[in-house]
């Protein structure tokens, strides 16, 4: 196995930023049924697990969200970290703070669902439901990897995220119905990708740096916090890394597709 643990990056980072997840040892495009995912990124320390990267904004038509899962699964990667940039919904929230997603609502318009079977290599169908421990509900997102992500990250708060399709920014109106809703942060990069996930058996977290404020709050001036953020969570990286293969019960691979 090449590595693990797959980062979504749909955040804005300075070319050598990542150096410190260790030497660029690949670069690797991904055929999927649903489009080619790459290039993605294989980078190894000299000591300790490899990480895939791959960058997820700046494209004008947004990525398949299946073809991104499909991808991590032919990889042979178990996790998935999407790391997004969102507008702050609760007024507690400012620029620069960074936030680990607890739990989430679906507004887009993105295919939420393989349908019933992964197709391909990975043939075997899904059962219609996946099935759970009795007598509770499934989290939305893995418990595992969001408490790795929490002990990494450790000035990161628990938020609501809302998955909205880009590239227009929320009306006030908007952004007051969101609130209403109780909505921490809204987003245009990690959903449904969490539900695709689950489907397919891989863990998956959000992690979200405020990179602004609601269209229903006064913008105010920036005095680069959203930079120290990126460089805060950026420096958090390789402890990231290590907690996410630190052992752990979590139950998302119970339906994963036979590899
Ligand atoms: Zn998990």
């Amino acid at each position: 196995m090449d590595a693990d643990l797959l980062i979504l990056l749909a955040v804005l980072l300075p070319p050598a930023a990542l150096d410190s997840l260790g030497r660029l040892v690949e670069e690797r495009t991904v055929p999927t049924p649903y489009g080619a995912v790459g290039p993605l990124a294989l980078r190894r320390p000299e000591h300790g697990p490899g990480v895939w990267l791959q960058p997820y904004t700046g494209v004008s038509t947004r990525t398949d969200p299946r073809a991104t899962i499909y991808a991590a699964l032919s990889l042979g990667a178990r996790q998935v970290l999407n790391w997004d940039q969102g507008i702050a919904i609760n007024p507690v929230l400012q620029r620069g703070h960074v936030a680990v997603v607890t739990d989430y609502v679906d507004f887009t318009r993105q295919p939420t669902t393989f349908g019933g079977g992964l197709p391909g290599s990975f043939g075997r169908m899904l059962p219609a439901s996946v099935p759970w421990e009795e007598g509770s509900h499934r989290p939305p997102l893995c418990p595992r990897l969001s408490a790795a992500l929490r002990r990494a990250i450790p000035f990161a708060v628990d938020t609501v995220y809302l998955g909205v399709d880009g590239p227009r920014r929320e009306t006030p109106a908007e952004a007051r119905l969101y609130r209403q809703w109780g909505i921490d942060v809204v987003g245009q990069n990690l959903i449904p990708e969490a539900a695709l996930a689950q489907e397919a058996g891989l863990c998956y977290a959000g992690l979200v740096t405020v990179g602004d404020v609601g269209a229903d709050r006064p913008l105010p001036a920036a005095h680069g916090e959203v930079r120290a953020a990126l460089g805060a969570v950026l420096a958090a990286l390789p402890t990231v890394v290590a907690e996410a293969m630190a052992p752990g019960d979590c139950g998302c691979a119970d339906q994963r597709a036979p590899l």
